[in-house]
């Protein structure tokens, strides 16, 4: 049985000290053995850093109009279906299912706060600074600011496609990101700045060697990165090589895209 005190041990051991801002990606279930799971996770990280943040994304906000954008990875109209299902934000709404068995942890803590962007909303204990940096046409800026308070990403059990300073970096990098709408009580609202695809991250695990802590809690791997660290090593390799970080799946519009933005800044 993994206990309270094997968690601290753990997050001791990969340098949180008590004082740490932290972006923290968890996998939908808790370490396995975890007495009470992630409510015992969640006390030992408040117990071992300063301030938190989460991804608590709701693309069931998302609705999809007639015309939009090019190089969007869209296809637009014909989404009736769809968009009469879409869910209106609203600050209790859940976030999609990976994201869902820690962020309702996170929301149920009495000092919880979400910020409001209608599809990628983060949730955060102490953390106000990070969350009220957001806004509908900045989602990221949360994580900008927590580079600058020289926060830390926490994945547990998570590997890089789900660590979201990675579009981030790509975004300061220069790569297109895209425009998604979203349902809300005032109406659609536009929210640019919508992350690519994030399913060739992986393969900058290897760049990351000699910042990254990692250490066992159970069987599950729990990793420290330094954000501001990270974002430089995403964008350094953006800029020497241009599809970096891209998938290999042929289909993928998201990365079609990006490739259709590199071959057009080649050509000019
Ligand atoms: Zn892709």
């Amino acid at each position: 049985m993994t206990r309270f005190r094997d968690c601290i041990h753990t997050f001791r051991e990969i340098g949180l000290t008590g004082r740490n801002h932290l972006i923290v990606h968890c996998s939908p279930s808790p370490p396995a053995g975890l007495h009470s799971g992630f409510e015992t996770m969640l006390a030992a990280l408040l117990e071992s850093c300063e301030s938190l943040i989460t991804p608590a994304f709701t693309p069931q906000t998302m609705i999809i109009p007639e015309v939009g954008p090019d190089h969007n990875a869209i296809r637009y109209g014909q989404h009736y279906e769809h968009n009469r299902q879409a869910d209106f934000f609203n600050p209790a709404l859940s976030s999609t299912a990976f994201l869902e068995p820690f962020v309702s942890i996170v929301r149920s803590h009495p000092q919880a706060v979400r910020s409001d962007h209608p599809l990628l909303s983060f949730v955060g204990i102490h953390a106000e600074k990070m969350l009220e940096s957001q806004s509908v046409l900045s989602p990221f800026e949360p994580i900008r600011t927590l580079a600058e308070l020289d926060g830390d990403i926490l994945l547990i059990g998570t590997d890089h496609t789900a660590n979201t300073s990675i579009h981030y970096a790509e975004q300061v990098a220069g790569r297109r990101s895209f425009t998604r709408w979203a349902l809300t009580h005032a109406g659609a609202v536009t929210c640019p700045g919508y992350p690519g695809c994030p399913e060739g991250f992986n393969a900058l695990r290897p760049q990351l060697d000699a910042i990254v802590r990692s250490a066992n809690l159970g069987s599950t791997m729990v990793s420290l990165i330094p954000a501001r660290d990270l974002i430089q090593a995403v964008v350094g390799w953006i800029h020497v090589e241009p599809a970096a970080l891209l998938c290999s799946n042929p289909d993928c519009e998201f990365c079609i895209a990006v490739h259709a933005q590199i071959n057009a800044d080649h050509t000019h």
